[in-house]
């Protein structure tokens, strides 16, 4: 026994860990049959999981302490996978999970074939971006040793998470998934991280791989223009220094889709006495105690802000223009306890597991998305998954209002679940049941020098408006101006149906050229989320990077046919889809480009699928040359 532990901490740690992943580490390590043979965790009955908990309790007092596994051999590791949860996994989903455990070092990343070659003198890759999609792209060249620069308007890294500051921002997707898999066992303090602590994890992540050293703070892209003769990127930059350029062989941009926040523009918008506040913009020195405060806005921000904001305000108006499926997600708010950081520490393959499942709960989205038409033609209303998720949402609304009829019938979408972007809720409905918090979801006609007026002719009066009105996703990339072979203009190529990229990465006649987080980039819940889609684009790049050094061409660049014959394929998928039609919420969802009509932000894909597209080139849709 490893000296100084004590049993019952030992017990305390196992009882408070996730004890699916306890079965899974320890099947690992010891190999158990009786282990192994013992059902999926989610089925087990009260007997099996005290078998689990007497086992690891018995193996940790002998054996805890701090060591990594190896990845097991294939086999092994896709049975410990259909362990998890009772299920098979087929080829091609075992391909896109491998991976989420992290047992290798850099998962997804790209590395020399062999030897790397030497690189031209002066070859250098611009990313322009310091979120997390430019340093998984800066750290991926920090693997291969290619130089780069990374260019960021901001001062400091962070992006996203640098720029919201509102009261109680966080991630509303799980931190273990939220976060690099090849920076193992990261210290989160909670399930959903608060903003400032994923932005100090972004920085930590970046200093320590090097990255902070290449960045170029406080320096805007204005303008990329592709020279034709030299096959490089010249990147007219503005700096507090002023003007200057920056000439790179590749260009890769991580500007993210959620840079630009929609701003209020409401009738009378001057008259008004009080204070205008966007939540990407939150004054640090802002009070709200006793102020009569306005929330227009029920999206994710929206809702994660307003119960703090009632927590202080004297009164709250919430203007909701659409209803949200607004859900509940468990741990969320929750601190993870130092017991569990413990079982990390020395349990063996613990962190790796809990990663596993904490993601495996979005495996089966997609078919929350896929409209059944036998299941709508029988009186369904889109298949039978999404129709269920629907009744326990309506309960779960009942249940949080306490069956308040007027603040139901006003609650409750048109549209089906996951049809938008799923809200979850911080205590949102809760809130609107308070005395001093009220819903109104007649439309704002404009605003008074003492409040806002609404369509019925109320004026509401307010001291402060917080605008969250969610973010021009359309304007993507804008307002840098990027200029191709020919004189092409991106966003004027753009004009005739809203945004488009082969695979969210490249446009033809913008050779050299990648996105990250491009358009129809944002995968569908599937069980990656944003980090690791940046570490598979980073290395798609690296791949293209790669092979141009080592057969020594210039450029890279998707063909016309390949990326016409992709975006068909794209459409098709995506009527498939609920976002498109009266299932789905077509004309008020940030998914869709209104003036184009058509899926713009995500991809229709299935994850496995998208995957398999994104971590190999088809060599035989890019020329090279
Ligand atoms: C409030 C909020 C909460 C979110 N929560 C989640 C979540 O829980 N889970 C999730 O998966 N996603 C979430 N997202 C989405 C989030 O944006 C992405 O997860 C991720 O942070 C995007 O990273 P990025 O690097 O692509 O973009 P960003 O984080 O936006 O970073 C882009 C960077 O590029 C810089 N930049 C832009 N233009 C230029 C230019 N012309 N010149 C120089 N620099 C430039 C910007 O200053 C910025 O630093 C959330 C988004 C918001 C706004």
């Amino acid at each position: 026994m490893p000296s100084g532990l004590d049993a019952a901490f030992v017990r305390r740690a196992v009882g408070k860990g996730d004890l699916n992943a306890v079965r899974l580490a320890l099947c690992q390590i010891t190999r158990d049959p009786e282990l192994l043979d013992l059902p999926p965790v989610p089925a087990l009955d009260e007997a099996g999981r005290a078998l689990i908990v007497e086992k690891a309790v018995t193996w940790l007092v002998e054996n805890a302490g701090p060591r990594k596994l190896p990845e097991p051999p294939p086999g092994e590791l896709r049975r410990l996978m259909e362990l998890a949860a009772g299920e098979t996994v087929s080829d091609v989903e075992f391909d896109f999970r491998r991976e989420i455990p992290a047992f290798n070092d850099h998962p997804w990343a790209t590395l020399w074939d062999g030897q790397r070659p030497s690189i031209p003198p002066g070859f250098t890759v611009a990313v322009v971006g310091a979120g997390f999609s430019g340093v998984a792209m800066a750290i991926q060249l920090e693997l291969l040793q290619i130089p780069y620069v990374v260019l960021e308007k901001q001062s400091e890294i962070g992006g996203t998470w640098s720029r919201n500051r509102y009261p109680d921002v966080r991630v509303d997707t799980v931190s273990l998934g939220y976060e690099f898999s090849f920076e193992k066992d990261y210290r989160w303090s909670e399930y959903f991280a608060r903003g400032e602590e994923v932005r100090r994890y972004l920085q930590l992540v970046a200093d320590k791989y090097g990255v902070t050293e290449n960045v170029r703070f406080d320096t805007e892209v204005e303008a990329a223009e592709f020279d034709d003769q030299s096959s490089t990127w010249r990147l007219a930059i503005r700096s507090p220094q002023g003007r200057d350029t920056v000439t790179a062989n590749v260009l890769v941009t991580g500007m993210g889709t959620f840079a630009n926040a929609k701003l209020p523009d409401f009738e009378s918008q001057e008259d008004f006495r009080g204070e205008i506040v966007v939540p990407s913009r939150w004054p640090d020195e802002l009070d709200l105690e006793g102020s009569r405060v306005a929330v227009v806005g029920n999206g994710s921000t929206g809702v994660q802000l307003l119960a703090p904001i009632a927590a202080k305000a004297e009164h709250v108006t919430v203007f909701q223009r659409t209803p949200q499926w607004i859900a509940p997600r468990p741990l969320y708010g929750t601190p993870i306890d130092s017991e569990v950081h413990w079982l990390s520490d020395n349990l063996p393959g613990y962190w790796n597991w809990q990663r596993y499942i904490h993601n495996s709960a979005l495996f089966g989205a997609y078919d929350l998305m896929l409209n059944d038409e036998e299941w709508v033609a029988g009186g369904g209303l889109v298949n039978p998954k999404n129709d269920k998720l629907r009744d326990d949402l309506l309960a779960y609304i009942r249940h949080q209002t306490g069956g308040r009829e007027d603040l139901i019938e006003k609650l409750v979408p048109d549209y089906a679940p996951f049809a938008r972007r799923p809200v979850v809720d911080n205590g949102w409905y809760e809130a609107l049941t308070r005395p001093h918090v009220s819903l109104v979801t007649d439309s704002i006609t404009g605003l008074h020098r003492d409040g806002i007026r609404t369509a019925d002719g109320r004026l509401h009066d307010i001291d402060v408006i917080v605008a969250a009105l969610g973010f021009e996703v359309v304007k993507y990339l804008e307002p840098a101006v990027f200029t191709g072979r020919g004189g092409k203009d991106l966003h004027e190529v753009w004009e005739r149906d809203g945004p488009r990229a082969y695979l969210g990465m490249m446009v033809p006649d913008f050779p050299n050229m990648f996105m990250l987080y491009g358009p129809n980039a944002q995968s569908l819940p599937s069980g990656h989320q944003l980090p690791a889609m940046f570490v598979i684009w980073a290395s798609y790049i690296g791949q293209c990077i790669t092979t141009m050094l080592t057969e020594q061409k210039s450029r890279v660049e998707v063909t016309e046919e390949a990326f016409g014959a992709y975006n068909q394929r794209l459409d098709a998928q995506a009527a498939k889809l609920i976002f498109m039609d009266k299932r789905g919420a077509p004309d008020k969802n940030y998914y869709v480009n209104q003036q184009h009509g058509r899926l713009q932000v995500n991809a229709p894909w299935w994850g496995p699928d998208f995957h398999r597209m994104c971590s190999r080139v088809d060599w035989d849709d890019l020329h090279l040359a």
